[in-house]
């Protein structure tokens, strides 16, 4: 928990200039849809706080909650606010993220969506001797995208994983290509292969 709060304040400081940048789009965004943020301080604030990184890694400010997909016009759709904002928050009260919601939506409602969105990124991780096979997640009905995907799952791992190197099976060519990104911005060592059925990516984490 103290790691995790150390990692936290950390990451708003040097977001800090674009944390300023992002909660200023949303609340004029909020104004103009009446919809709301979510109130708990800690969750909005690490979901700008990922927007920003998803800016700094990809160039675009993709949802935070998937990588990029090989769709073009799937990615535009995925650019905060999304397109499936309306969508799920007539289904869940919030989008899928958590970020925005309904403005009369309880407290109760907040909690019960943060909720559903944890357990989804809950899923154990396939993980032995140095490699994470990424490949067979479930996946969002409206997007087609695994959930949780490579990118997160690679995040669930760096929370942990005491290793200097960490093996990757993915399933395709564009989760290479999004790791080559997140091992440029992070400073990791990045190679990567091919076998018959799937991609491999060694990550040189020190
Ligand atoms: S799900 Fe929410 S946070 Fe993700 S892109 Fe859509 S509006 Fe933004």
């Amino acid at each position: 928990m103290l790691k995790m709060m150390i990692g936290f304040f950390k990451d708003l400081w040097t977001y800090r200039h674009q944390v300023k940048k992002q909660t200023k789009w949303m609340e004029k965004y909020i104004n103009q849809k009446q919809y709301a943020l979510n109130p708990s301080w800690m969750m909005s604030t690490n979901l700008k706080i990922w927007l920003s990184e998803m800016d700094a890694t990809f160039g675009k400010r993709f949802c935070p909650c998937f990588e990029p997909s090989s769709d073009a016009d799937l990615n535009k759709k995925m650019l905060c606010p999304c397109e499936f904002i309306e969508d799920e928050i007539a289904e869940y009260g919030t989008c899928h993220c958590a970020l925005f919601g309904k403005k009369d939506l309880s407290k109760e409602g907040w909690k019960a969506s943060s909720k559903r969105l944890m357990s989804e990124y809950k899923i154990p991780l396939n993980l032995s001797n140095g490699i994470l096979d990424t490949r067979g997640k479930p996946r969002d009905s409206r997007r087609n995208l695994p959930v949780p995907d490579a990118m997160h799952q690679l995040k669930a791992t760096l929370n942990h994983y005491p290793g200097d190197t960490l093996k990757l099976i993915v399933e395709n060519e564009q989760e290479v290509k999004n790791l080559e990104k997140i091992a440029i911005f992070r400073g990791f060592g990045f190679e990567q292969g091919k076998s018959q059925d799937y991609y491999e990516v060694t990550l040189k984490l020190r």
